[in-house]
């Protein structure tokens, strides 16, 4: 489905949407991209040094909690792609912070899709619409629903499954006009291109900074932010893309990811959990001190410890054509990317670290 008209990209500024907005450049496409401040246009900087952005990309204001914010962002678009939603594990309050802008944010969207005339609206949700706790044995497809999670429970997810159902439903009683189809990625990490730090690549922050102090029986199915970008452009220039689709490839545990880092040289200098407390013990202890943690966090660790979600794949990869690069490639181009912008200070000692010459450090 090409279009000559310019694609919106909301949440342009966000981690997800920005690698998009790179690649809708790339590939020649006209972008309006939603900020929640247009204004403050200079903070966007890097969106507008894009190779492309100067001729073909145009950022506007939008708020998700705004009625009608969306109509001059879509006017005029066949396509709109839908990233902008909160992405955050602990708040203060589940309803205002997490679950109205993500739900009345898309109803907006799509209201303003739907009186614009568009054609296909790409919903990006998450693995978090299709499951909440993964289930022993359980091998997860798009036909899978979350059913668990609630404003107590995985608030995060919570919002995330309803946002995605809000949708399904708009399109299926409202006549829309276009066709809706869903990307539901799993953990999202890899090179960011705005200097934000993103909650999915803060992970590796806080497993260097010391800020898990044990290997947890944890395990996460990675995708990088470069394939998932990837999949929301398929999702528009495939015109038989139909439904949801789960877009992640590789699942690790924490002990995984852990010996990836520790192979790859950031042992030295780094506080990368030792102490293992990954057997049914040491499960039951980290349930135990989830506690004593911020109440989504705490939520998340006693639904997931102990349990790995396996999923099927197949859907994206025939339909769509999107491979999965390995997540070592994109767990190391996220942890490099964390020094490139400061999340991360020295000593860290990274894979193949030049020692600093002689002329260099004589002053
Ligand atoms: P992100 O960097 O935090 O991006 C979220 C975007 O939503 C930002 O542009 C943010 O704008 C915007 N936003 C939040 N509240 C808003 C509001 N009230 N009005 C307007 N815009 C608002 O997170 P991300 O990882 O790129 O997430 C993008 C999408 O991918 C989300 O829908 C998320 O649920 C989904 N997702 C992410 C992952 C992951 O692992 N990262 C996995 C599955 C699905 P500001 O920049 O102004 O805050």
């Amino acid at each position: 489905m090409r279009t000559n008209q310019p694609v919106c990209v909301t949440g342009a500024s966000g981690f997800v949407a920005a690698h998009i907005v790179r690649e809708l450049l790339e590939r020649g496409y006209r972008v309006r991209g939603t900020v929640r401040n247009a204004v403050q246009a200079g903070k966007y900087g890097f969106l507008t040094s894009l190779p492309g952005a100067g001729e073909r990309l145009e950022l506007v204001g939008a708020d998700l909690l705004t009625a009608g914010a969306y109509d001059a962002a879509v006017a005029g678009c066949d396509i709109v792609i839908h990233t902008a939603s909160p992405y955050l594990v602990n708040v203060a309050d589940p309803q205002r912070d997490l679950v109205d802008p993500a739900v009345k944010g898309t109803l907006n969207v799509l209201q303003s899709a739907r009186s614009a005339g568009v054609r296909r609206v790409v919903l990006t949700s998450s693995i978090a619409a299709i499951c909440d706790e993964p289930v022993e044995g359980k091998v997860l497809t798009e036909a899978d629903w979350n059913e668990r999670s609630s404003l107590e429970r995985n608030p995060y997810y919570f919002s995330k499954v309803s946002a995605e159902r809000a949708a399904w439903k708009f399109v299926d009683e409202r006549a829309a006009g276009f066709d809706l189809v869903a990307i539901n990625p799993f953990m999202v990490v890899g090179p960011s291109i705005g200097p934000g730090l993103n909650v999915s690549n803060a992970i590796f922050r806080d497993l260097l900074t010391g800020v898990f102090p044990a290997i947890m029986n944890l395990a996460w199915g990675f995708v990088d932010v470069r394939d998932v970008a990837t999949a929301h452009v398929a999702a528009i220039e495939h015109v038989d893309a139909t439904g949801r689709y789960i877009c992640a490839g590789d699942v690790l545990t924490m002990k995984e990811v852990i010996a990836i880092l520790r192979d790859a040289g950031y042992g030295a200098g780094s506080k990368l959990p030792r102490l293992p407390l990954t057997s049914p013990i040491g499960d039951l202890a980290i349930k135990l001190l989830s506690y004593t943690q911020p109440r989504g966090s705490g939520s998340y660790l006693r639904t997931h410890v102990g349990k790995v979600m396996r999923y099927d794949n197949g859907k994206i990869r025939r339909d769509l054509g999107v491979h999965f690069r390995p997540a070592r490639e994109s767990l190391l181009a996220a942890v490099a990317d964390l020094v490139r912008w400061g999340h991360v200070k020295p000593p860290l000692q990274g894979p193949s670290r030049e020692p600093p010459s002689a002329t260099a450090s004589t002053p």
